[in-house]
């Protein structure tokens, strides 16, 4: 180790990843394979338990895609990364008290609020963020179940707002027959409460065109494998301006979305199954209802030259008991860490915070709270990796300096009552989990609850 990169008493450069995601476990990765100089990483998260979204985010109903905490796993594995679970920065330890404790920071938390549609109505019963009912129907500690579950109570009618792939989940989990859903890993109350709604029609709704749809053929494509649901695509929303063949000319991604939407112009609704419509050039301008949500009203829409929606001035109401927003996420900050309230990430230059438009010595940022919630679980890889290379080479310039001289974290976070979990303790989760899905013949059932997932810690340790 060249005397740049040895922080000061030849140990190892000491890092801590606030959040442990996809982001926070790429950064773990990158941090503790991929550089020069030995580096130990304690890898911290407000929950129990380790994988972010792609445990509270991933649809249940998408094994596969889940699948990939096997591949993270790796890295929570590796002797250098201590995973840290149940502490709150902020709450049980300040920034300030952590920095003390290494020597650079990597904030990876995400983007964990939903993004308004600032409309009236928004907020009557019924009417539910897609982050609210994502984190509910997979297992969130934090998940308002009283809130979702009073929601989803004898809807027939749900129209979800956006056409991400977010949307096409929840359209999804909604559409499905209860006995699709029944050997995936959601809590019992869950599937209870999913498969006793009485759900026959699902509109997901666009406000501009076919051409602009965010979501991923892939995920388009499956709706149209749902056992008990037909997809149904009105032509009229299919026609394009001259500008919108020229978008989908050069997008793969739409061009296949419009050839999959023209196939399906020729379904019809079918008895006994839940009709999914995708629908375009409608924007939602109110949402209707005294005591609870009756109805989306919509403005018709066109897209300009710039691809922006712009109102037609012709309105229509569309009968829903359930509304889901599902138009984005968005970041916040950490006590003593600001974020952009616009763009709802932390300010950064190849993720180097900048703070008063300046990098702050030893503070990074990755993943979602970095770039905007965008890409898929893979793209957070790269991303950490750039981080990683803008530390490492601070690290090398002498940038990063051994920052004091503090007891152990975990020692400190325990003196403090603070109860983390670490890589044996969520061990214990994840065969408890293991445990009650054998119950009913599945591979996992979530623990929903803070309190059963630290109880089968201290269960597993004889506490
Ligand atoms: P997204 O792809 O950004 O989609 C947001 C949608 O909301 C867009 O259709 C957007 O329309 C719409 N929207 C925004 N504001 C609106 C408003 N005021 N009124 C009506 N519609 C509005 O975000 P996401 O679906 O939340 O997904 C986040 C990321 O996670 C994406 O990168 C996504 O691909 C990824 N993800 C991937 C998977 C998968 O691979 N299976 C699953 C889930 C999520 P405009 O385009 O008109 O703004």
């Amino acid at each position: 180790m060249s005397d740049e990169t040895d922080p000061g008493d030849g140990r190892p450069l000491r890092v801590a990843v606030i959040g442990a995601g996809p982001a926070g476990i790429y950064t773990a990765e990158a941090l503790t394979r991929r550089a020069p100089v030995p580096v130990t990483v304690d890898l911290l998260d407000r929950l129990p338990t380790p994988f972010g979204l792609v445990r509270h985010g991933i649809a249940p109903d998408h094994p596969k895609m889940r699948a990939i905490r096997d591949t993270l796993h790796r890295a929570l594995d590796d002797p250098g990364v201590r995973f840290v679970g149940n502490v709150e920065v902020g709450t049980d330890i300040t920034l300030d008290d952590l920095r003390a404790h290494v020597d650079a920071v990597v904030y990876t938390y995400g983007a964990a609020l939903d993004r308004p549609l600032s409309i009236d109505g928004e907020d009557l019963p019924g009417s539910l963020a897609a982050t609210d009912l994502v984190a509910w129907y997979c297992g969130h500690p934090d998940a308002d179940r009283a809130r979702v579950e009073a929601s989803l109570e004898g809807v027939r009618r749900a129209v979800v707002v956006g056409v991400g792939n977010v949307a096409l989940d929840v359209a999804r989990v909604l559409a499905r027959a209860p006995q699709e859903l029944e050997p995936t890993d959601m809590p019992q109350h869950v599937l209870d409460a999913l498969a006793a709604a009485p759900v026959e029609e699902v509109t997901v709704l666009g406000r501009r065109g076919p051409a602009q749809a965010s979501f991923t053929t892939m995920e388009l494509r499956e709706l149209d494998g749902l056992e008990q649901a037909t997809v149904l695509v009105d032509p009229a929303d299919l026609e394009l301006s001259p500008a919108a063949e020229e978008r989908i000319a050069g997008d793969r991604n739409a061009t296949r979305n419009l050839a999959v939407l023209r196939e399906w112009t020729g379904h019809r609704p079918e008895p006994d199954r839940v009709r999914l419509h995708l629908r375009f050039h409608r924007r939602p301008v109110r949402l209707l209802g005294a005591d609870r949500v009756t109805g989306v009203e919509v403005e018709r829409t066109t897209v300009d030259d710039e691809g922006r929606a712009v109102g037609t001035g012709e309105y229509e109401v569309l009968p829903a008991d359930l509304v889901v927003r599902s138009v984005g996420y968005r970041g916040q900050g950490l006590p003593g860490l600001p974020v952009d309230q616009r763009s709802g990430t932390v300010p950064n230059e190849d993720g180097r915070v900048l703070r008063d438009g300046a990098p702050s010595a030893g503070e990074y940022v990755a993943g979602w709270i970095k770039r905007g919630p965008t890409g898929v679980v893979g793209t957070n890889k790269h991303d950490a990796r750039e981080t990683v290379a803008s530390l490492l080479a601070d690290a090398e310039a002498g940038v990063i300096r051994p920052s004091g001289d503090r007891d152990d974290l975990v020692q400190t976070l325990r003196a403090r009552g603070a109860e983390p979990v670490l890589l044996e303790d969520w061990r214990a989760i994840d065969a408890a989990e293991v445990a009650l899905g054998a119950t009913r013949g599945r591979a996992r059932t979530t623990l929903h609850e803070r309190e059963s997932l630290l109880s089968a810690v201290r269960a597993a340790a004889g506490r």
